[in-house]
Protein backbone atom coordinates (compact mmCIF):
# COMPACT_ATOMS: atom_id res chain seq x y z
CA UNK A 1 0.00 0.00 0.00
CA UNK A 2 1.73 3.32 -0.93
CA UNK A 3 1.21 6.94 0.05
CA UNK A 4 -0.78 6.29 3.51
CA UNK A 5 -0.65 9.00 6.30
CA UNK A 6 1.54 8.54 9.38
CA UNK A 7 -1.79 8.27 11.62
CA UNK A 8 -3.07 5.13 9.88
CA UNK A 9 -3.45 1.80 11.37
CA UNK A 10 -0.79 -0.50 9.87
CA UNK A 11 0.04 -3.34 10.33
CA UNK A 12 3.09 -2.65 11.73
CA UNK A 13 1.76 -1.04 14.68
CA UNK A 14 -0.83 -3.74 15.63
CA UNK A 15 -1.61 -4.15 19.00
CA UNK A 16 -1.80 -7.69 17.25
CA UNK A 17 -3.82 -10.91 17.15
CA UNK A 18 -4.86 -13.01 20.79
CA UNK A 19 -2.94 -15.71 19.68
CA UNK A 20 0.27 -15.05 18.05
CA UNK A 21 0.80 -16.17 14.41
CA UNK A 22 3.91 -15.44 12.16
CA UNK A 23 3.43 -13.22 9.58
CA UNK A 24 2.17 -13.96 7.16
CA UNK A 25 4.14 -14.05 3.74
CA UNK A 26 3.30 -12.24 0.70
CA UNK A 27 0.09 -10.20 2.51
CA UNK A 28 -0.21 -7.37 5.07
CA UNK A 29 -1.97 -8.45 8.58
CA UNK A 30 -4.99 -6.83 7.43
CA UNK A 31 -5.60 -8.66 4.25
CA UNK A 32 -5.24 -11.51 5.97
CA UNK A 33 -7.85 -10.99 8.49
CA UNK A 34 -10.09 -9.88 5.26
CA UNK A 35 -9.78 -13.03 3.52
CA UNK A 36 -10.59 -15.13 6.99
CA UNK A 37 -13.75 -12.60 6.78
CA UNK A 38 -14.63 -14.12 3.28
CA UNK A 39 -13.73 -17.67 4.02
CA UNK A 40 -16.07 -17.79 7.19
CA UNK A 41 -19.76 -19.50 7.49
CA UNK A 42 -21.03 -16.65 8.76
CA UNK A 43 -20.16 -14.30 5.88
CA UNK A 44 -21.65 -17.00 3.30
CA UNK A 45 -24.80 -16.60 5.82
CA UNK A 46 -24.95 -13.17 4.85
CA UNK A 47 -26.57 -14.08 1.87
CA UNK A 48 -29.53 -15.04 3.13
CA UNK A 49 -30.62 -12.76 5.67
CA UNK A 50 -32.31 -9.57 4.86
CA UNK A 51 -32.60 -6.09 6.63
CA UNK A 52 -35.93 -4.60 5.89
CA UNK A 53 -37.00 -7.14 3.01
CA UNK A 54 -37.45 -10.54 3.97
CA UNK A 55 -35.41 -12.72 1.51
CA UNK A 56 -38.28 -14.16 -0.36
CA UNK A 57 -39.62 -11.20 -1.08
CA UNK A 58 -37.49 -10.62 -4.33
CA UNK A 59 -34.29 -11.27 -5.47
CA UNK A 60 -33.74 -7.94 -6.63
CA UNK A 61 -33.49 -6.48 -3.21
CA UNK A 62 -30.23 -5.97 -1.17
CA UNK A 63 -29.37 -8.80 1.12
CA UNK A 64 -27.02 -8.25 3.88
CA UNK A 65 -24.16 -9.68 1.62
CA UNK A 66 -24.68 -6.94 -0.67
CA UNK A 67 -25.23 -4.60 1.79
CA UNK A 68 -21.77 -5.61 3.35
CA UNK A 69 -19.88 -5.28 -0.26
CA UNK A 70 -21.80 -1.72 -1.07
CA UNK A 71 -20.30 -0.92 2.45
CA UNK A 72 -16.56 -2.00 1.21
CA UNK A 73 -16.74 -0.86 -1.76
CA UNK A 74 -17.88 3.04 -0.30
CA UNK A 75 -15.50 2.81 2.97
CA UNK A 76 -12.49 1.99 0.59
CA UNK A 77 -13.21 4.84 -1.79
CA UNK A 78 -12.91 7.48 1.30
CA UNK A 79 -10.18 5.21 2.65
CA UNK A 80 -8.08 5.57 -0.41
CA UNK A 81 -8.80 9.42 -0.70
CA UNK A 82 -7.70 10.06 3.29
CA UNK A 83 -4.90 8.00 3.10
CA UNK A 84 -5.99 5.61 5.03
CA UNK A 85 -5.54 1.63 5.17
CA UNK A 86 -7.60 0.47 3.10
CA UNK A 87 -7.65 -3.27 3.80
CA UNK A 88 -8.76 -2.76 7.30
CA UNK A 89 -11.53 -0.51 6.18
CA UNK A 90 -12.38 -3.23 3.98
CA UNK A 91 -12.20 -6.09 6.39
CA UNK A 92 -14.15 -4.29 8.72
CA UNK A 93 -16.90 -3.51 6.58
CA UNK A 94 -17.23 -7.23 5.58
CA UNK A 95 -17.49 -8.16 9.06
CA UNK A 96 -19.81 -5.28 10.23
CA UNK A 97 -22.69 -7.58 10.03
CA UNK A 98 -21.83 -10.67 10.62
CA UNK A 99 -23.61 -11.15 14.01
CA UNK A 100 -27.51 -10.08 12.88
CA UNK A 101 -29.83 -12.39 13.87
CA UNK A 102 -32.44 -12.84 10.68
CA UNK A 103 -35.17 -11.15 9.73
CA UNK A 104 -33.51 -7.60 10.21
CA UNK A 105 -33.87 -4.89 13.65
CA UNK A 106 -37.23 -7.16 14.25
CA UNK A 107 -35.14 -10.54 15.31
CA UNK A 108 -32.33 -8.78 17.23
CA UNK A 109 -34.88 -7.10 19.10
CA UNK A 110 -37.09 -10.24 19.48
CA UNK A 111 -33.50 -12.09 20.64
CA UNK A 112 -33.16 -9.78 23.20
CA UNK A 113 -36.06 -9.63 24.66
CA UNK A 114 -35.84 -13.31 24.87
CA UNK A 115 -32.57 -12.78 26.70
CA UNK A 116 -33.02 -10.57 28.92
CA UNK A 117 -32.32 -12.23 31.74
CA UNK A 118 -29.65 -13.77 30.33
CA UNK A 119 -27.74 -10.70 29.12
CA UNK A 120 -29.68 -9.50 26.45
CA UNK A 121 -28.62 -10.18 23.09
CA UNK A 122 -26.88 -7.15 20.90
CA UNK A 123 -25.93 -7.51 16.89
CA UNK A 124 -22.55 -5.67 17.39
CA UNK A 125 -21.43 -7.88 20.19
CA UNK A 126 -22.54 -10.78 18.60
CA UNK A 127 -20.68 -9.71 15.51
CA UNK A 128 -17.52 -9.79 17.62
CA UNK A 129 -18.62 -13.20 19.18
CA UNK A 130 -18.56 -14.83 15.35
CA UNK A 131 -15.37 -13.19 15.24
CA UNK A 132 -13.52 -14.21 18.44
CA UNK A 133 -15.38 -17.47 19.69
CA UNK A 134 -18.23 -19.03 16.67
CA UNK A 135 -16.28 -19.79 13.62
CA UNK A 136 -14.99 -23.34 13.77
CA UNK A 137 -12.31 -23.36 11.14
CA UNK A 138 -8.37 -23.53 12.34
CA UNK A 139 -6.41 -26.18 14.32
CA UNK A 140 -5.20 -23.76 16.76
CA UNK A 141 -7.80 -21.22 18.07
CA UNK A 142 -11.67 -20.67 17.89
CA UNK A 143 -13.19 -18.06 15.88
CA UNK A 144 -11.03 -15.76 13.57
CA UNK A 145 -8.16 -15.19 15.78
CA UNK A 146 -8.11 -11.21 13.93
CA UNK A 147 -6.03 -8.36 14.43
CA UNK A 148 -7.30 -6.01 17.46
CA UNK A 149 -7.64 -3.07 15.09
CA UNK A 150 -10.53 -5.52 13.35
CA UNK A 151 -11.97 -6.26 16.35
CA UNK A 152 -12.31 -2.95 17.32
CA UNK A 153 -13.76 -1.69 13.98
CA UNK A 154 -16.30 -4.56 14.72
CA UNK A 155 -17.26 -3.07 18.17
CA UNK A 156 -18.95 0.29 17.05
CA UNK A 157 -21.16 0.37 20.06
CA UNK A 158 -20.67 -1.24 23.32
CA UNK A 159 -22.80 -0.31 26.76
CA UNK A 160 -19.66 0.20 29.38
CA UNK A 161 -20.91 -2.58 31.91
CA UNK A 162 -20.21 -5.17 28.34
CA UNK A 163 -17.19 -3.45 27.86
CA UNK A 164 -15.82 -4.72 31.24
CA UNK A 165 -15.87 -7.65 30.41
CA UNK A 166 -14.38 -7.40 26.76
CA UNK A 167 -11.28 -6.63 27.38
CA UNK A 168 -8.67 -5.04 25.32
CA UNK A 169 -11.22 -3.81 22.48
CA UNK A 170 -13.59 -2.75 25.60
CA UNK A 171 -11.55 -0.61 26.68
CA UNK A 172 -11.66 2.67 24.58
CA UNK A 173 -15.69 2.18 25.92
CA UNK A 174 -14.59 3.36 29.48
CA UNK A 175 -11.62 5.95 28.93
CA UNK A 176 -13.71 7.71 26.50
CA UNK A 177 -11.16 7.19 23.50
CA UNK A 178 -11.99 6.58 19.43
CA UNK A 179 -11.55 4.11 17.09
CA UNK A 180 -9.17 4.40 14.42
CA UNK A 181 -9.82 6.45 11.50
CA UNK A 182 -10.28 2.76 9.60
CA UNK A 183 -12.76 1.98 11.91
CA UNK A 184 -15.00 5.33 11.78
CA UNK A 185 -15.05 5.22 7.99
CA UNK A 186 -16.46 1.67 8.04
CA UNK A 187 -18.90 3.28 10.72
CA UNK A 188 -19.79 6.20 8.28
CA UNK A 189 -19.64 3.90 5.21
CA UNK A 190 -22.56 1.51 6.75
CA UNK A 191 -24.90 4.28 6.88
CA UNK A 192 -24.91 5.74 3.35
CA UNK A 193 -25.01 2.33 1.90
CA UNK A 194 -28.10 1.84 4.01
CA UNK A 195 -29.89 4.91 3.42
CA UNK A 196 -29.32 5.10 -0.29
CA UNK A 197 -29.86 1.48 -0.89
CA UNK A 198 -33.26 1.32 1.08
CA UNK A 199 -34.49 4.31 -1.05
CA UNK A 200 -33.50 2.07 -4.06
CA UNK A 201 -35.62 -1.17 -2.70
CA UNK A 202 -38.51 1.34 -1.25
CA UNK A 203 -39.10 2.50 -4.64
CA UNK A 204 -38.41 -1.12 -5.99
CA UNK A 205 -40.67 -2.54 -3.85
CA UNK A 206 -43.47 0.03 -4.09
CA UNK A 207 -43.75 0.93 -0.71
CA UNK A 208 -42.74 4.14 -1.18
CA UNK A 209 -43.25 6.49 -4.61
CA UNK A 210 -41.03 9.46 -6.28
CA UNK A 211 -44.01 11.72 -5.19
CA UNK A 212 -43.22 11.06 -1.48
CA UNK A 213 -39.32 11.46 -1.75
CA UNK A 214 -40.16 15.38 -2.87
CA UNK A 215 -40.01 15.98 0.53
CA UNK A 216 -36.37 14.87 1.32
CA UNK A 217 -34.11 17.30 -0.28
CA UNK A 218 -31.09 15.38 -0.53
CA UNK A 219 -33.36 13.36 -2.99
CA UNK A 220 -35.13 15.76 -4.22
CA UNK A 221 -32.49 18.46 -5.68
CA UNK A 222 -30.99 15.78 -7.72
CA UNK A 223 -34.27 14.33 -8.87
CA UNK A 224 -34.52 17.60 -10.75
CA UNK A 225 -31.55 17.67 -11.92
CA UNK A 226 -31.11 14.26 -13.56
CA UNK A 227 -34.82 14.88 -14.88
CA UNK A 228 -33.33 18.66 -16.24
CA UNK A 229 -30.84 17.23 -17.83
CA UNK A 230 -32.39 13.82 -19.19
CA UNK A 231 -36.16 14.32 -20.03
CA UNK A 232 -36.91 11.52 -21.58
CA UNK A 233 -34.87 8.93 -19.10
CA UNK A 234 -36.64 6.01 -17.97
CA UNK A 235 -38.15 5.89 -14.52
CA UNK A 236 -35.61 3.11 -13.65
CA UNK A 237 -33.12 4.47 -15.20
CA UNK A 238 -33.91 8.49 -13.45
CA UNK A 239 -34.11 6.30 -9.66
CA UNK A 240 -30.57 4.97 -10.47
CA UNK A 241 -29.24 8.02 -11.85
CA UNK A 242 -30.63 9.84 -8.46
CA UNK A 243 -29.37 7.38 -6.02
CA UNK A 244 -25.96 7.93 -7.52
CA UNK A 245 -25.76 11.26 -7.77
CA UNK A 246 -26.79 11.39 -3.81
CA UNK A 247 -24.17 8.69 -2.59
CA UNK A 248 -21.54 10.69 -4.67
CA UNK A 249 -22.37 13.43 -2.89
CA UNK A 250 -22.78 12.43 0.50
CA UNK A 251 -19.25 10.55 -0.35
CA UNK A 252 -17.40 13.59 -1.41
CA UNK A 253 -18.57 15.88 1.74
CA UNK A 254 -17.78 13.09 4.48
CA UNK A 255 -13.96 13.40 2.48
CA UNK A 256 -13.72 16.98 2.58
CA UNK A 257 -15.07 17.56 6.20
CA UNK A 258 -12.71 14.99 7.29
CA UNK A 259 -10.04 16.12 5.85
CA UNK A 260 -10.53 19.54 7.28
CA UNK A 261 -11.14 17.91 10.35
CA UNK A 262 -7.67 15.88 10.50
CA UNK A 263 -6.08 18.90 9.51
CA UNK A 264 -7.34 20.73 12.70
CA UNK A 265 -5.74 17.91 14.42
CA UNK A 266 -1.94 17.53 15.24
CA UNK A 267 -2.06 13.56 14.44
CA UNK A 268 1.44 12.20 14.94
CA UNK A 269 -0.08 8.37 15.11
CA UNK A 270 -2.67 6.43 15.80
CA UNK A 271 -2.50 6.94 19.29
CA UNK A 272 -3.65 10.25 18.46
CA UNK A 273 -6.34 9.50 16.64
CA UNK A 274 -7.43 7.34 19.31
CA UNK A 275 -7.55 10.46 22.13
CA UNK A 276 -8.79 13.12 19.57
CA UNK A 277 -12.33 13.78 18.77
CA UNK A 278 -14.53 11.39 16.30
CA UNK A 279 -13.20 12.96 12.60
CA UNK A 280 -14.79 10.80 10.11
CA UNK A 281 -17.63 12.86 9.93
CA UNK A 282 -20.44 14.79 7.24
CA UNK A 283 -20.27 18.61 7.31
CA UNK A 284 -23.24 20.24 9.62
CA UNK A 285 -25.11 20.45 6.44
CA UNK A 286 -25.19 17.02 5.10
CA UNK A 287 -25.90 15.81 8.77
CA UNK A 288 -28.72 17.61 8.43
CA UNK A 289 -29.95 16.29 5.01
CA UNK A 290 -28.87 12.98 5.87
CA UNK A 291 -31.02 12.91 9.20
CA UNK A 292 -34.01 14.32 7.21
CA UNK A 293 -33.79 10.96 4.73
CA UNK A 294 -33.40 8.80 7.36
CA UNK A 295 -36.60 9.85 8.66
CA UNK A 296 -38.32 9.81 5.92
CA UNK A 297 -37.18 6.07 5.65
CA UNK A 298 -38.36 5.36 9.11
CA UNK A 299 -41.88 7.15 9.13
CA UNK A 300 -42.75 5.73 5.63
CA UNK A 301 -40.69 2.77 4.79
CA UNK A 302 -39.81 0.96 7.82
CA UNK A 303 -43.26 1.85 9.69
CA UNK A 304 -45.09 0.88 6.31
CA UNK A 305 -47.65 -1.63 7.23
CA UNK A 306 -46.31 -3.98 5.51
CA UNK A 307 -43.12 -3.94 6.19
CA UNK A 308 -44.78 -3.91 10.03
CA UNK A 309 -47.07 -7.15 9.46
CA UNK A 310 -43.31 -9.38 8.21
CA UNK A 311 -41.43 -7.55 11.49
CA UNK A 312 -44.61 -8.77 13.37
CA UNK A 313 -44.21 -12.48 11.85
CA UNK A 314 -40.56 -12.68 12.62
CA UNK A 315 -40.49 -11.49 15.91
CA UNK A 316 -43.34 -14.58 16.47
CA UNK A 317 -41.04 -16.91 14.54
CA UNK A 318 -37.97 -15.66 16.70
CA UNK A 319 -39.40 -16.10 20.24
CA UNK A 320 -41.01 -19.11 19.34
CA UNK A 321 -38.04 -20.90 18.81
CA UNK A 322 -36.14 -19.48 21.47
CA UNK A 323 -38.71 -20.76 23.84
CA UNK A 324 -39.24 -24.05 22.01
CA UNK A 325 -34.78 -24.71 22.50
CA UNK A 326 -35.32 -23.14 25.86
CA UNK A 327 -38.26 -25.38 27.10
CA UNK A 328 -36.32 -28.72 25.58
CA UNK A 329 -32.36 -28.45 25.13
CA UNK A 330 -32.79 -32.01 23.15
CA UNK A 331 -34.35 -30.54 20.25
CA UNK A 332 -30.91 -28.10 19.99
CA UNK A 333 -28.98 -30.10 16.97
CA UNK A 334 -26.17 -31.73 18.73
CA UNK A 335 -23.26 -29.51 18.27
CA UNK A 336 -25.01 -26.83 19.99
CA UNK A 337 -26.58 -29.30 22.74
CA UNK A 338 -22.37 -29.73 23.68
CA UNK A 339 -22.22 -25.72 23.87
CA UNK A 340 -25.37 -25.81 25.72
CA UNK A 341 -23.46 -27.23 28.66
CA UNK A 342 -22.10 -24.03 29.43
CA UNK A 343 -25.23 -21.45 29.01
CA UNK A 344 -28.05 -22.97 27.76
CA UNK A 345 -29.98 -19.38 26.80
CA UNK A 346 -26.50 -18.41 25.13
CA UNK A 347 -26.30 -21.49 23.23
CA UNK A 348 -29.65 -21.23 21.87
CA UNK A 349 -29.29 -17.34 21.17
CA UNK A 350 -25.93 -18.63 19.41
CA UNK A 351 -28.13 -20.78 17.06
CA UNK A 352 -30.83 -18.79 16.47
CA UNK A 353 -29.14 -15.84 15.77
CA UNK A 354 -26.66 -17.64 13.09
CA UNK A 355 -30.10 -18.68 11.12
CA UNK A 356 -30.79 -17.35 7.46
CA UNK A 357 -33.87 -16.02 7.21
CA UNK A 358 -35.20 -19.25 5.34
CA UNK A 359 -33.45 -21.42 7.60
CA UNK A 360 -35.77 -20.10 10.23
CA UNK A 361 -38.59 -19.88 8.70
CA UNK A 362 -37.94 -23.85 8.20
CA UNK A 363 -37.19 -25.08 11.44
CA UNK A 364 -40.02 -22.98 13.03
CA UNK A 365 -42.34 -25.27 10.06
CA UNK A 366 -39.92 -28.52 11.66
CA UNK A 367 -40.63 -27.69 14.88
CA UNK A 368 -44.67 -26.45 15.22
CA UNK A 369 -46.17 -28.10 12.06
CA UNK A 370 -46.87 -31.92 12.45
CA UNK A 371 -46.84 -32.33 8.97
CA UNK A 372 -43.34 -31.39 8.96
CA UNK A 373 -40.52 -33.97 10.46
MG1 LIG B 1 -24.77 -2.60 8.15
Amino acid sequence: MHNISVYAASPACSRGRRVHEDAPPGRSEFQRDRDRIIHSSAFRRLEYKTQVFVNHEGDLFRTRLTHSIEVAQIARSIARRLKLNEDLVEGISLAHDLGHTPFGHAGQDALNDCMKDYGGFEHNLQSLRVVDVLEERYANFDGLNLCFETREGILKHCAKEKALQLGDVGERFLNNQRPSLEAQIANLADEVAYNNHDVDDGLRSGLITLDQLASVRLFSAHLDEVRKSYPELAERRVVHETIRRMINTLVTDVISQSEKNISEQTLRDISDVRNAPTLIAFSPHMQELNRELKTFLRDNLYRHYLVMRMSAKARRIISELFQAFMGDHRLLPPQFLHAAEQSHARAVADYVAGMTDRYAIREHRRLFAVEEI
